[in-house]
């Protein structure tokens, strides 16, 4: 792989650069305008063009459970941008195109419009591969034409929200209550819990290791144990492999082993996987987890780069490459891929990704129960991992001064590095205004700040948003104390100790 930038605007011999997007939603289009902001800032010719096999662009796939669950009042409140907004800022783009070949050496896509079957090559100084991620859906929810069982779906895009709502809606008009399980502890699996109980359902969580498995199992168990309060049935450790289905082809239950749970519908949160098979057809190469692995600068071969969920990521301190599918991600990949391409600048000025920590946020608020759950860094088995000497414990604080009624109970859990003393990561569990504390820490650990620092730092208080201590810093300052007890068995790493 080359690391040399081509000089922008010299492809091809034509005068203005030759950009194809593949892949019009966070990382394809931040890219795109990205490219076009550059461009025009260094006074050279640009042609951006995208295909997007989709006719949706721009959308908050993460908004969908919300969509699902009642509070957004439509599908095209999701979408960010429209296409006609692309358009007129300079960006042609196709929908209803897909992307069916790459020729890197060529410099060529061909595609294939999807409503006349029409092929056509499409030349390019320099692609970028945004082509997003797949939802996981196992051969059990699959019929006989490879389609997903009535009443079963996953959750990826505006058209799965449509479904969902169609489905609710018919399954709700219906004489009887209507059941639903969802398939997953993760992220996705909690926000369409949330979703059916807010629409109604009768709602089971089956996942096969502790709810919100990113989490260390003591916290991911109040996750759990907030569901149950909602009302939701959980089942953890069992392994779904197989639905059944009644007279009229609609699942009547999943089941794990000899267990079944019963439901009329069937959320699938199973994660994803990076769609990277075009790339892969090209004889670009891909990572142990099946994405593309461009280097700092999202650039993966000369004239090829990548962006957003079809790569894998550098975990910012450990250098390892992981997939962590989020937007935010997206969105800066897509930034820094798109200024490059259109950069011309030398490989030590051109823009970079500063890697991943995996900070991750959601909640589940249904039937008067509300919980926030957050993440960042590794867990205190992932730290171990690494080989390292691991401390960390679990504090107990409010999300107020406990005198103000707003004040909702929070924990947070620390990991250090045990002989550095360095903060490794956080997780929070708590009532309404726990979580988003969790970019404290994620702005400590990306500065490489040890549980000494954060104790020491100037964060903000009032009464109404914070004890004096705010609920980050006193399990950070608790943990340097522990710390400073050599003897003390929490130097051994011992979960929540
Ligand atoms: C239900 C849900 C909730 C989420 N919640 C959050 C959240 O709270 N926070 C967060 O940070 N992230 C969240 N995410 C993740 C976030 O939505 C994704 O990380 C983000 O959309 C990735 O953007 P992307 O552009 O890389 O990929 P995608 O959004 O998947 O877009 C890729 C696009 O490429 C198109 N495409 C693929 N192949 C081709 C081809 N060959 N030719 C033409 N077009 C092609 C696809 O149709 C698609 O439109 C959530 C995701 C889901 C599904």
């Amino acid at each position: 792989v080359s690391s040399s930038p081509r000089t922008p605007g010299t492809g091809a011999g034509t005068a203005a650069q030759r950009v194809v997007v593949v892949g019009a939603d966070a990382a394809g289009m931040s890219a795109a305008h990205q490219a076009l902001r550059t461009a025009r800032a260094r006074g050279h010719e640009i042609a951006v063009t995208v295909f997007e096999r989709t006719s949706h662009t721009s959308y908050s796939a993460c908004g969908i459970p919300y969509l699902v669950a009642g509070d957004v009042a439509g599908a095209d409140l999701l979408v960010a941008r429209t296409a006609a907004e692309h358009r007129a800022a300079g960006v042609d783009l196709r929908l209803g195109v897909e992307v069916v070949g790459l020729d890197v050496v060529a410099r060529t896509v061909i595609v294939r419009d999807l409503r006349t079957g029409e092929r056509a090559r499409h030349p390019y100084d320099d692609v970028v591969l945004a082509t997003g991620a797949a939802p996981r859906v196992p051969p059990w929810a699959l019929d006989e034409d490879g389609g997903p069982v009535a009443g079963v779906r996953a959750v990826k895009d505006l058209y799965d929200g449509a479904a969902w709502l169609g489905m609710l809606d018919a399954a709700l008009a219906g004489p009887r209550p209507v059941r639903g399980v969802v398939v997953g502890g993760g992220y996705i699996g909690l926000e369409m819990a949330e979703a059916f109980v807010r629409r109604g359902l009768e709602t089971t969580l089956v996942t096969r290791r502790e709810v919100m498995g990113t989490l260390d199992p003591d916290l991911g168990a109040r996750v759990r144990a907030a569901l149950e309060e909602a009302g939701v049935t959980v089942r953890i450790g069992a392994d779904v492999d197989g639905l059944d289905t009644g007279p009229d082809g609609r699942v009547t239950c999943v089941s794990a082993g000899d267990e079944r749970f019963e439901g009329d519908l069937v959320a699938l949160g199973l994660g994803a996987r990076p769609r990277s098979e075009l790339a892969a057809a090209a004889g670009l190469s891909l990572g142990e987890r099946g994405g593309l692995e461009p280097d700092d600068r999202q650039r993966v071969a000369d004239g090829v780069w990548a962006a957003g969920d079809c790569c894998e990521h550098l975990e910012r301190h450990g250098g390892l490459r992981v997939f962590v599918p989020l937007g935010t991600h997206a969105n800066k990949q897509g930034r820094v891929a798109g200024e490059n391409l259109a950069g011309g600048r030398p490989p030590e000025a051109m823009a970079r990704f500063g890697g991943v920590l995996g900070t991750a946020i959601t909640r589940f608020v249904a039937n008067g129960v509300h919980v926030e759950v957050a993440r960042t860094g590794p867990t205190t088995e992932q730290a171990r991992a690494t080989g390292r000497e691991v401390a960390s414990l679990v504090t107990e604080s409010t999300t107020a001064s406990g005198y103000m009624p707003e004040a909702a109970p929070m924990a947070v859990k620390v990991v250090a590095d045990a002989v550095t003393r360095r903060l490794l990561g956080v997780q929070i569990v708590g009532g309404p205004g726990s979580a988003k504390r969790i970019d404290t820490a994620a702005a400590a650990i990306w500065l490489h700040a040890r549980v000494d620092d954060v104790a020491r730092m100037d964060l903000s208080y009032a009464p109404p948003f914070s004890p004096v201590w705010d609920p980050v810093q006193i399990a950070c300052r608790r943990l340097a104390d522990r710390l400073d007890r050599p003897a003390d068995a929490g130097r051994q790493g011992r979960p929540g100790g």
